[in-house]
C-alpha cells in the first residue's frame, strides 16, 4: 500500500538532510523527512558544533569558497530560524583559533595558511597567523606552551543540537512532515519519479535526496549513484561551567554561552564502535590543560563518541544521478558549517532540478577517475 505522495522525499533527518528540507519545504515543495531513528552513531547528535571556515579547501577551491559563503550566510540564517520557530541556534560569529603547542606545529599551520593565500577563493585568504606575544595579549589566560596560532575572522560556533531542532521544527512549520522509525530499504524508477519501501511503508516522490550520512553508501547504488562514506571516530569531552577562559571559538576548544567548555576532538579509525576510552579523555584533558591551565581543575561532567561521515578525500559528496535523473546525494563532513548553504542555494538548486557550478567537482565520479 502506498501511504504518501509527495514531491520530494529527503531521506535522513541528521543536519544535512534537515537543512535541505527546510530550504526545499520553504520554496514550496511538498516534502517528507525519513528517518530510520536509530542515533546511536550518527554525527549530528555528537558533533562539535565549529561554523568553522579556516583551513577548510586547502587543496580545493571549491569546497574553500563553499564553506565561506555557507559561514556568511549562517548570520542571517540564524536569525531567520530564531524569528521563524522561537530557537536561538546560539550561533556566534566569534572569530576562531587554532593553537600551536610547539614550534613544528608552528610551522605547518604557518605553510597551510600560506598555501591558502594562494588560492583564488575568497575567504581562504583571510586567515592570518599569530605569534606568541600578540596570541597572549589577546587570550591573557593561554598556557606558556602555546607558541602562536592561526586566526580567522570567519570562523564562529553554533549548538548544534539546538540547529537540529530549529531545522526540524522550522520545516513543520514551513508544511514538511518528518516520519521516524522509517528505514527505507529499496529505490525504484516508477511512473516518472521514485517508490521508496521500507518494512512498513511505501513512499512515491517526485524527486529523492539521500541524505542519510553513513547510510548513503547502501542507500546510493540503487540509484545509479556512489557515496564511499566511512565512520571516523571523534570523542569530545564536556567540563562543568567556568568563567570565561576564551572569547574566541577555537580548533579544539569551545565554551558554550552557559559557561561549559566542549574539548574534542579525536579522529579513530575503529568502524562504526561508538565507545569512549580513557586513553582519549586523558590525551583531550591534558591538551585542554596545556592550552588553559586554568583547566587543570575543571571537572569533566561527560565523554561521548560520534562517527564522522567521511569521503575518501574528505570533501562533500553532492550530485544527481544520470541514470535516475530526480535522485540526488547529499553528504559532508563539516554539517554544522554547511548548514546554511545546504537550506540555501543548495536546496534551491534541487528544486530546480540542477546542482550549481560550484559543486561541480564533488560529484562521486572523482573517486573512481583518481582510481
Ligand atoms: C566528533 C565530531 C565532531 C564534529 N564537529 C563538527 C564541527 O565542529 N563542525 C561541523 O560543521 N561539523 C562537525 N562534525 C560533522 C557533522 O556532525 C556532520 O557533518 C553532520 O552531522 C552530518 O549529518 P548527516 O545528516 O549527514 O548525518 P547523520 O547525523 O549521521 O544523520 C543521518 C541520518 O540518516 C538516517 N538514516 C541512515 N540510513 C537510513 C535509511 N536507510 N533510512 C532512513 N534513515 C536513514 C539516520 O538515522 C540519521 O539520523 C563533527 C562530527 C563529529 C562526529
Amino acid at each position: 500500500m502506498v501511504e504518501g505522495t509527495v514531491d520530494v522525499a529527503v531521506i535522513g533527518a541528521g543536519l544535512v538532510g534537515s537543512a535541505v528540507a527546510l530550504g526545499l519545504a520553504r520554496l514550496g515543495q511538498r516534502v517528507v523527512l525519513l528517518d530510520e531513528g536509530d542515533d546511536r552513531w550518527h554525527a549530528s547528535g555528537g558533533n562539535f558544533g565549529l561554523v568553522w571556515v579556516q583551513g577548510k579547501g586547502a587543496k580545493s577551491g571549491a569546497y574553500a569558497a563553499w564553506t565561506r559563503a555557507s559561514a556568511e550566510a549562517w548570520p542571517a540564517f540564524a536569525a531567520e530560524l530564531e524569528d521563524a520557530v522561537g530557537l536561538d541556534p546560539a550561533y556566534a560569529k566569534t572569530g576562531g583559533l587554532s593553537l600551536c603547542l610547539d614550534e613544528t606545529e608552528l610551522e605547518a599551520r604557518a605553510t597551510l595558511i600560506k598555501r591558502m593565500h594562494n588560492q583564488p577563493a575568497p575567504g581562504a585568504n583571510d586567515a592570518e597567523m599569530l605569534d606568541a606575544i600578540e596570541l597572549h595579549r589577546l587570550v591573557p589566560g593561554l598556557g606558556p606552551r602555546v607558541v602562536g596560532a592561526s586566526f580567522c575572522p570567519h570562523d564562529g560556533h553554533a549548538d548544534p543540537l539546538r540547529t537540529l531542532r530549529a531545522l526540524q521544527a522550522a520545516f513543520v512549520q514551513a508544511g514538511g512532515s518528518i516520519r521516524r522509525g522509517v528505514r527505507i530499504e529499496s529505490i525504484d524508477a516508477a511512473g516518472g519519479g521514485f517508490r521508496l519501501a521500507g518494512q512498513v511503508s511505501v513512499i512515491e516522490a517526485g524527486r529523492v535526496v539521500l541524505a542519510a550520512g553513513l547510510g548513503n553508501r547502501h542507500l546510493a547504488p540503487m540509484v545509479g549513484l556512489a557515496a564511499p562514506v566511512r565512520p571516523q571516530r571523534g570523542q569530545i569531552l564536556v567540563t562543568h561551567r567556568v568563567p570565561e577562559l576564551c572569547p574566541y571559538a577555537c580548533h579544539r576548544f569551545r565554551q558554550t554561552a552557559d559557561g561549559t567548555v566542549m574539548l574534542g576532538d579525536t579522529h579513530e579509525e575503529v568502524g562504526l564502535d561508538t565507545g569512549t576510552t580513557q586513553r582519549a579523555a586523558h590525551d583531550l584533558a591534558a591538551y585542554a590543560a596545556a592550552c588553559f591551565p586554568a583547566l587543570g581543575n575543571a571537572r569533566v561532567i561527560r565523554q561521548w563518541a560520534a562517527l564522522r561521515v567521511l569521503s575518501p578525500d574528505g570533501l562533500p559528496i553532492y550530485a544527481q544521478s544520470t541514470t535516475h535523473p530526480g535522485a540526488f546525494v547529499v553528504t559532508c563532513h563539516s554539517g554544522v558549517t554547511l548548514a546554511a548553504i545546504h537550506a540555501g542555494e543548495l536546496a534551491g538548486a534541487i528544486a530546480a532540478g540542477n546542482l550549481p557550478p560550484a559543486v561541480a567537482s564533488f560529484a562521486p565520479g572523482r573517486f573512481s577517475e583518481a582510481a
